[in-house]
């Protein structure tokens, strides 16, 4: 999806696509989010379903 898998950043199971995944992240400064894949690659730390607690 995003070149290599993103993981989990709790129990680093795989991201496959269509899972539903919370993502911690810093909101961009710049304008325009054209660039998200690359974005959330950089700066996205993803949270699977299963080890997402409110
Ligand atoms: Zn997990």
């Amino acid at each position: 999806m995003f070149g290599e898998e993103p993981e989990c950043v709790k129990c680093g199971k795989e991201i496959k696509g269509d899972d539903v995944v919370f993502i911690k992240m810093r909101y961009p400064r710049r304008k325009g989010f054209t660039e998200i894949k690359a974005y959330l690659k950089n700066e996205g730390r993803f949270i699977c379903k299963d080890c997402y607690q409110p």
